[in-house]
């Protein structure tokens, strides 16, 4: 399999900041990956040296097989990039600037035209068509500017923090419309602040920190990595000589005026809470009430870079 991004020992340093200490990744055709990060990690200078904008230093990076510095005419063409910053031409209207971006790609008018009012559409901006870029919403520019990056209908698409400062309705649109694309079978590379949306969305996902690569895997098994979470169970009938049948168990007992509660450390809570629940009734406890506490991606996020996100 040729990967759709591989990305070798990338380094990189402006003036006296290291933005990159020898990265590697590799993203398959098809797949959905997210880069994670805290500000400054480095995400938008890989996606930079991704895409021919930041001068590669030291490294390699190849898109389907092909280098990005001898083959890039081939490599950019491959790509959609909807960077984190608003680019565009501030004073054209947004149908023109996709009929120029598509021109860039070497796509005629005639032939671009029904892409772009198929974009339009799909974005909601076919009223908005003959409006300048500086005369858009915050929200319509982030989709404009989606839209501009698949005007060229490319296999890979980069999204730099694309819903970032976007409203909730917007951000589940987006979400949407990414799933769809992918089902399409596109590679979609994205950088996000928002945990919940690597884990959503993403396939595999890797916490980059400090220009470094702490972890990587599927967002479940960077879960099951930290290990623990927390089965709680609310019950009457709980008694002392019971402790012994549970012994396969890590778990505590918190007594109650009416009753109990046990409390259950657990690697994998759906696998255990059948046992957990089977064992129980099987012993004549009454049970009330089932809590499970999942570490989450966030947690992950905070013990391999020792920070929250948004910090
Ligand atoms: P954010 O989440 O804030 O967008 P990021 O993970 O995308 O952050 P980068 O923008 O790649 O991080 O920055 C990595 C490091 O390189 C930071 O310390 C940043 O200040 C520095 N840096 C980025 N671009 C430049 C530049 N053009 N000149 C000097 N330093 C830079």
């Amino acid at each position: 399999m040729i990967p759709a991004i591989e990305i070798r020992n990338l380094h990189k340093s402006y003036e006296d900041t290291i933005a990159l200490r020898g990265i590697d990744l590799t993203i398959r055709p098809g797949e959905f990956y997210g880069l994670l990060g805290p500000n400054g990690a480095g995400k938008t200078t890989t996606i930079g040296i991704i895409t021919g904008l930041v001068r590669l230093e030291e490294g390699s990076v190849s898109v389907f097989g092909k280098d990005i510095i001898r083959d890039y005419r081939f490599t950019r063409s491959k790509i959609g990039l909807s960077p984190q910053e608003f680019t565009s031409d501030w004073f054209f209207p947004i149908d023109k600037l996709l009929i120029f971006q598509a021109g860039y790609y070497g796509i005629p008018k005639k032939e671009a035209q029904p892409r772009v009012e198929e974009l339009l559409e799909r974005f909601g901006l076919t009223e908005k068509r003959g409006t300048k870029m500086r005369q858009l919403s915050g929200g319509m520019k982030r989709r404009f500017q989606i839209a501009k990056a698949l005007v060229n209908d490319p296999d890979i698409l980069i999204l730099d923090e694309p819903t970032a400062g976007v409203d909730v309705q917007l951000r589940h649109m987006l979400w949407d419309f990414l799933r769809e694309l992918h089902q399409q079978g596109k590679t979609i590379l994205l950088t996000t602040h928002y945990i919940e949306e690597a884990e959503l969305l993403c396939e595999r996902v890797s916490i980059i920190n400090d220009g470094s690569i702490v972890s990587e895997g599927t967002p479940q098994e960077l879960i099951r990595s930290l290990g623990k979470g927390m089965i709680e169970v609310a019950l009457s009938g709980w008694d002392g000589s019971l402790e012994a049948k549970m012994s396969s168990f890590d778990f505590v007992y918190e007594p109650e005026t009416d009753g109990g509660r046990l409390i259950f450390s657990v690697d994998n809570p759906e696998r255990e809470l059948t046992n957990i629940i089977a064992t129980l009734s099987s012993n004549e406890c009454h049970i009330h009430e089932v809590k499970i506490n999942k570490a989450s991606l966030e947690d992950v996020f905070v013990a391999t870079t020792g920070r929250g996100i948004n910090d």
